[in-house]
């Protein structure tokens, strides 16, 4: 790519409008001006997150910006949000983790008042459900975790998720690795701990042992001298979970949670499923803001208008405040979990910044490094795609031919056709901009200047003019701008093969089975064809690899475990179906 005056704008988060401003030499009234067109009503003093700023950069035209997310905290840690001095105190978020059969789903159900225990269908479970409940007529937001898998994706996305996590070690059976897994996370993940001695009316149990045994893994009991509450608890019996609650509280309390409630909504994707007449269900936490039937949402990819929203319980909720678990439709596809939502203006911005994630997400797979200006425009371009239109302007007629003729003779590989739509000699006028608006033209200057006016008029109206110096500097811009219209190339590497033994859930979009790996590997990510007597059914992406109901990185060749996959259509999985696993790889080609 060509290096013209890069600038680089790095976002700790949010930055003002005043910053923002600032940052792109902008004036404040002209930034809010633009902010405005988007429909987003802002002051001198409002934050704009990633999201927004890149799509008013681009609304500006400014292709030579760049904005990086920058983190200021350590990746694992919670990223919290700067709140403001209005921020009201939050129910606490917590998440109950411990090693399998120590008594989490007994704690949760007990604590719920639930009579029954879903069913973990084919021993493999992948999605995060969410509760509140009160105590002292406080809320506490429970997070059910079944799959450590799914805290993982959270955890990547850097997203505040848990505030307190209550680590469920059964008093006769002691740390397992497990209980070591949930304690780790814990630690990366900035939350307090809270461990439960579950069990402890069994025979076998023996409380200072466990405590023992927590003790060397780094937990110290406070009733010891450190700083862990460790509450004894039967979670069948129904014994001490008040004071385990009472302790959440205390904890939480301590912790001075708070979140926003007058800012656009937000919050994250805690799991989200296809539903026959329903169409996507998505449960969200709320984080900041107020959620509300109605409003404009983008998560990930995707976006859509809140059309219904139930509390946990499946009761209509109209509105839902920060730590509040919602159950929502309207969303045009299934957002991922982990993904983070918030609320836009209106369709046409959430639309955009929908595609603008897609496009960034794939960027990041392909880690090519794009602006996202670079983006919108590839998006723009769907198409005409392959016409890259340019008008030329330079100091003499000799320049301006000679850009032309180098420009002519770049090698397009026959798939990108460059369109001169005008040439000029002198300055880049008004004019020229006309011209090129709406059309994603550039507009290339050689040895000319931009009147501030005219880069005024450009800015505002989305054109790209980019000058040059060095003719071979114009000509390397151009090959990285027609690069970007190249379809991308995609190689496949096959991975490995399993036998299919056992099929335990067949839905329009998911697909849960175990078998037998003949060969290679699988982990997830991959991509797998369903074959079925050298008859091909459908493709799958693999969500989670399961070992004795672990999840695990990968099976390799001779192992037996569960897979959790997700489809674009209905795939009848049978017994003795082969899924030939492979992995596929989507290059950006450059000229
Ligand atoms: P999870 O895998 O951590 O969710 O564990 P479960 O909640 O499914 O519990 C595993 C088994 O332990 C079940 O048979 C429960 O009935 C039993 N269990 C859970 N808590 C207690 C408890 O406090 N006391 C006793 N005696 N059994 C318990």
């Amino acid at each position: 790519m060509a290096e013209t005056q890069e600038k680089v704008i790095q976002i700790a988060g949010s930055i003002t409008v005043d910053e923002l401003a600032g940052a792109l030499g902008l004036s404040v009234t002209a930034l809010i001006g633009e902010l405005f067109k988007n429909g987003i009503v802002a002051t001198i003093n409002q934050r704009l997150d990633y999201e927004t700023a890149s799509i008013i950069i681009d609304e500006l035209g400014m292709k030579d910006v760049r904005l990086e997310r920058k983190n200021t905290s350590t990746q694992t840690s919670n990223e919290h949000r700067e709140l403001s001095e209005k921020a009201v105190p939050r129910p606490p978020v917590v998440a109950v983790m411990g090693h399998v059969d120590h008594g989490k789903t007994t704690l949760l159900d007990t604590l719920l008042g639930k009579k029954t225990v879903e069913s973990e269908a084919g021993g493999i479970t992948q999605h995060i459900s969410a509760y509140q409940l009160k105590h002292n007529d406080k809320l506490i937001t429970f997070l059910d975790t079944p799959g450590h898998e799914a805290f993982a994706a959270i955890r990547q996305h850097g997203a505040l998720l848990t505030d307190i996590v209550v680590i469920v070690v059964a008093a006769d059976d002691g740390v397992k690795p497990q209980t070591i897994e949930a304690i780790k996370f814990a630690q990366s993940a900035n939350a307090k701990i809270i461990v439960a001695i579950n069990k402890i009316d069994r025979e076998g149990a023996d409380i200072p042992r466990t405590m023992a045994d927590l003790a060397q893994n780094g937990l110290q009991p406070e009733e010891w001298g450190g700083d862990v509450v460790m509450v004894p608890v039967s979670a069948k019996k129904n014994e001490n979970l008040d004071k385990l609650l009472d302790m959440i509280l205390l904890t939480a309390d301590l912790e001075e949670l708070k979140a926003d409630e007058d800012i656009p909504s937000e919050g994250l994707v805690i799991e989200s499923h296809m539903e026959v007449g329903k169409g996507s269900v998505v449960n969200l936490l709320v984080t900041g803001g107020e959620l509300k039937v109605g409003e404009y949402v983008v998560a990930g990819s995707t976006y859509g208008k809140v059309r219904t929203m139930l509390d946990f319980r499946g009761k209509p909720k109209g509105k839902a405040t920060p730590s509040t678990p919602v159950i929502v439709t309207g969303f045009k596809d299934l957002p991922n979990f982990g993904d983070r939502f918030i609320e836009v203006a209106d369709e046409k911005t959430a639309r955009k910044m929908a595609l603008l994630n897609a496009q960034s997400e794939a960027d990041a797979s392909a880690s090519a490094n794009v602006t996202s200006s670079d983006l919108l425009r590839m998006m723009n371009v769907a198409d005409n795609s392959k016409v890259f239109n340019v008008i030329i302007k330079g100091d003499v007629l000799g320049s301006v031919t000679s850009v032309v003729d180098s420009l002519k003779l770049i090698d397009t590989k026959g798939e990108i056709t460059l369109n001169i739509v005008a040439t000029g000699v002198g300055d880049i006028t008004e004019n020229d901009v006309y011209m090129a608006a709406g059309d994603n033209t550039v507009i290339y200057g050689f040895n000319v200047t931009v009147p501030v006016n005219i880069a005024k008029m450009a800015a505002r109206d989305g054109v790209a003019i980019r000058t040059f110096k060095v003719i071979y500097e114009l000509l390397d811009d151009a090959k990285a701008s027609m690069s970007e219209l190249l379809d991308a190339e995609v190689v496949e590497e096959d991975m490995g093969e399993m036998k299919v033994m056992g099929v335990f859930r067949v839905e329009k979009t998911a697909l849960i089975a175990g078998g037998e790996m003949l060969k290679g590997k699988v982990s997830v990510g991959m991509r797998g064809r369903v074959i079925r007597n050298k008859k091909y059914l459908g493709e799958v992406e693999i969500e989670s690899v399961q070992k004795e109901k672990i999840d695990v990185k990968e099976l390799i060749e001779k192992e037996v475990g569960g897979l959790s996959m997700k489809t674009d259509k209905k795939i009848q999985l049978e017994v003795g179906d082969r899924i030939k696993f492979f992995t596929r790889e989507v290059k950006k080609r450059t000229l």
